[in-house]
């Protein structure tokens, strides 16, 4: 493995600043201190610093020593989730109900390290923008910052983004050109019945009924509409219906999401929602609305830059170290609304099995949104040097 020998030095260094993140976890667009601390850090670096976009964004701008008018961004996430932590360690979450689950406390550190290093060698031409985003977990922080003007105030060729992976060994990576993470989507469907005496149902027009027939009918869509060879998937993962035994409730709601890696699949499962929902409650003679919400689109890696971070990837840990064609996930990341701006990729970097957790509860799943979950400070040397080299060697390209 070729680190970059300073970032290793200051390894103990960069772990305490992500265990003071880690203990003050943040949520969505509440990175108030988080910003504060990175903007300190980036600062105290000599590096010229924006704040504000998206609310608590931070925008770090290194420029080389040398002249160039070339620029490329590396994006951080800061915000934590709103759960409750289990581990014990010195570090854990101080904020009840709060917690780095995901890992962006290490995400925030990884990229900080890499300004260090860039701060302190300048012998490059072109510009690095080192961005720190708010509120990745369903809040659309990278939407945010590019509407208040990421791009057009921060003019870059390219964008990329790292996410840790638990159950990838520490030194291995994972990327793939094409969609690596799904779109997100919510849906809830409102059953209007006429409520009636459960013994008379006659009387009554039944809600529940349109419920469980739509909860079977929608999965069609999957099995019958969709082709076979496009990933997708539908989950009701709620339904509500009534509040005693002998009533036929007035109302049912069906909600839960819809996940696929094109737009073009989202289009056809939205529009055949809508005609089944519709017409499976007009013959049961209820009426019904229908609400479907984009999250987030899908997180679709750009095949010239995905070959670049596997090369880049694969001077630092060797060939056998990185795959190049992982499986993607259904998850869902909001740095897909960057790749749909600019050119990148997102990498999956490593975090191992869980064997770095030193004390707690009895350990337990070391998983991304897990309460016993914690980043690896190893990766940080690993991360740092992957983000100064990825940028180094884009700015060099002839
Ligand atoms: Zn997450
Ligand atoms: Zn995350």
């Amino acid at each position: 493995m070729k680190l970059l020998e300073p970032i290793v030095a200051w390894r103990q260094d960069i772990a305490a600043i992500r265990r003071d993140i880690h203990a003050h976890p943040e949520l969505a667009f509440e990175e108030f201190r988080t910003a504060d601390v990175v903007a300190a850090k980036l600062q105290e670096w000599g590096i010229e610093t924006d704040r504000g976009l998206g609310g608590t964004g931070v925008v770090g701008i290194v420029r080389g020593n040398r002249p160039g008018e070339r620029a490329v961004g590396l994006r951080a996430d800061m915000d934590a989730l709103p759960m409750q932590e289990a581990n014990t360690f010195a570090h854990a979450s101080r904020h009840e109900g709060k917690m780095h689950a995901c890992g962006h406390d290490g995400h925030t550190a990884m990229l900080l390290a890499a300004a260090r290093y860039l701060s302190q060698h300048r012998d490059f031409a072109g510009t690095v923008y080192l961005i720190f985003q708010p509120a990745e977990e369903g809040g659309g922080g990278a939407k945010r910052m590019i509407d208040d003007g990421l791009f057009t105030r921060f003019p870059m060729e390219a964008v990329f983004g790292m996410h840790n992976w638990p159950g990838l060994p520490v030194g291995a990576f994972g990327l793939t050109a094409g969609p690596i993470m799904a779109s997100s989507n919510e849906f809830s469907i409102v059953i209007k019945g006429k409520g009636s005496h459960a013994g008379m149902p006659n009387l009554g027009i039944d809600p529940v009924m349109a419920a469980v027939q739509l909860a079977q009918s929608l999965q069609t869509i999957i099995t019958r509409n969709r082709n076979p060879l496009d990933a997708a998937v539908l989950s009701i993962t709620q339904i509500h219906a009534g509040s005693a035994d002998n009533v036929v409730p007035n109302h049912a709601e069906l909600r839960g999401t819809v996940r696929t890696f094109t737009l073009e699949v989202l289009d056809l499962i939205e529009r055949r929602m809508q005609e089944i929902s519709r017409h499976t409650c007009a013959a049961l003679g209820c009426e019904m609305t229908f609400e479907f919400h984009r999250n987030y689109p899908p997180t679709i890696n750009h095949a010239d830059e995905a070959a670049f971070c596997a090369e880049v990837l694969r001077g630092i840990v060797g060939a056998e170290n990185v795959n190049d064609h992982v499986q993607p996930t259904m998850g869902a990341e909001d740095f897909a609304f960057m790749l749909q701006e600019k050119p990148g990729c997102y990498v999956w970097i490593g975090n191992g099995a869980g064997e770095h957790r030193d004390s707690g509860h009895g350990l337990g799943p070391c998983m991304l949104h897990n309460g016993s979950y914690d980043f690896n400070d190893e990766l940080l040397p690993l991360g740092g040097t992957y983000w100064v080299q990825l940028a180094l060697q884009w700015l060099a390209r002839p």
